[in-house]
This record gives C-alpha cells, structure tokens and sequence, in this order.
C-alpha cells in the first residue's frame, strides 16, 4: 500500500491563551476554589414532594462548573483561557482518498476553555484536477497521442503514470480509439489493498498543417491500396470495447 502523504495546514481557532496559559487567571495564585460548590462544580438541590426528598444537581451558575472562582481574570482571554489564533497542523493524507471522504484529527479543534479536553479536527477532502490523468473512483484514464508512422510501424513508447514512466508497446495497425490498460497502475482504495488501473486511450495524431514536400508524400501513399480504410470486424467492435470499460 502507498504511504500516506504529509500536509501542513494553517488553521484559525481557539488557541491556548499565551497570557495566562490557558488558566483565564492575570495570576494564577488568585484563583480558588468555588465557594458555592466547594470545588465540584455541581449544586445540589433538594426539594421535598409527595415521595420524599428529591435531590437535583446541576452545573454550579457561579463558576461554570469548573469548580474555581478568578479573582483577578486574564484580560487578554477575559478569564476564558482561549483566545483566536491559527496552528500549522500536520495531516496524514491516506493513499487514494476522494471528495468528500473524512478524516478526524483528534484533539486538534478547538482548545478547551480552562484546560479540558481539546475539540477535533474534521478534515473534508476535495481532490484537484489532475492535468494528466483524468480519475473514475480507483481508475486512471490517460490520452495519448501517437504519430501516424508510429500507429502504421508500431513503436514502444514511454507514457506517465503516477509512479513515474512505464514502456508499453504499440503493435503494427493500431487505430485510433484503442484502449490499453495497465492493471495496478491506478490508484489505491483507502485502507485496502486493491489498486485500479490505468487505462490508455490511444489516439493517432493527424498533423495539423504539413509543408510542400510532407503533403507530396502523403499525396503519393493516398494512392497505395494499403491507405484504403477497410475497418474489419474488430475495429467496428472498439464502441463495445469503450462501453465495457465505463460500466
Ligand atoms: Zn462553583
Ligand atoms: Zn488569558
């Protein structure tokens, strides 16, 4: 399986305050201990009704439920320990992801107010267009363009893929509109071990302007009865070829 690559990101968010580290207190000696809840951060209620005494507790309303009182509070975080900012953030991209496929980063969201426990990061990814190839789930799809002595002579030829050229063999006659697939030369399903393949559409180049003595050859060949076009049973099945691979 391919490795994953790595990607620094620059997100903004609620950073641990610089200030006051995170504690929301100007100093840290001045916080104490919540007076109403003793610490717990619960109040307890109690209340008497036809069944007996029916206890009620509830996030403590004078410190928040942190159990801590700031006398003194952090004035750049107001007493809430975070204060905005961004974080350069490593994310390990796995090999073949796909639009819209997540992944959770944890503890990298938000920091907690006052040292709790730091929120996610949920990554959504957008995959950008390839010049080269075109993509279909795990496939690769490629065009490439040989010339007309190279079609009519057959030639080997050095095409991309992702993992740099590979040779294939363009055989003697071959028409445009062939299809060449290379198995395992696509991308990877993301845990897994099944790789797509990339798949060549080849195409015979037909020069596009020609000078006095290319257009005299050409005009000489047209003649030889080899030029003819005298498409067999198997060049008119290329449509059912092309079909059988988009399904
Ligand atoms: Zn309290
Ligand atoms: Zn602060």
């Amino acid at each position: 399986m391919a490795a994953p690559i790595e990607k620094k990101v620059k997100i903004n968010k609620q950073v641990v305050c610089p200030h006051c580290n995170g504690t929301g207190a100007k100093d840290p000696n001045s916080v104490t201990t919540c007076p109403d809840c003793h610490g717990s951060g619960q109040v307890v209620r109690q209340q008497r009704s036809m069944f007996g005494i029916i206890q009620q507790a509830s996030v403590c309303p004078k410190c928040g439920g942190t159990g801590e009182v700031i006398k003194d509070p952090c004035p750049h975080c107001h007493g809430n320990g975070t204060v905005s900012g961004e974080e350069i953030i490593t994310i390990n991209i796995p090999a073949g992801v796909d639009n819209g496929m997540q992944m959770t980063v944890p503890q990298k969201g938000h920091a907690a107010q006052r040292g709790g426990v730091n929120g996610d990061l949920l990554v959504v990814f957008e995959v950008a267009d390839h010049d080269v190839f075109e993509r279909d789930g795990n496939n690769l799809y490629l065009n490439y363009y040989i010339s007309v002595p190279q079609a009519a002579l057959g030639a080997s030829v050095e095409i991309p893929t992702l993992t740099g050229k590979a040779k294939i063999k363009i055989a003697p006659g071959t028409q445009s509109g062939q299809i060449l697939r290379l198995q395992g030369k696509g991308l990877p399903q993301v845990n897994s071990r099944i790789v797509g393949d990339l798949i060549v559409n080849v195409n015979v180049w037909t020069p596009k302007s020609l000078t006095r003595e290319e257009k005299a050859m050409l005009e000489q060949l047209s003649t030889h009865e080899n030029f003819v076009p005298k498409p067999g049973k198997n060049d008119k099945s290329v449509f059912n070829r092309v079909r059988q691979f988009f399904q």
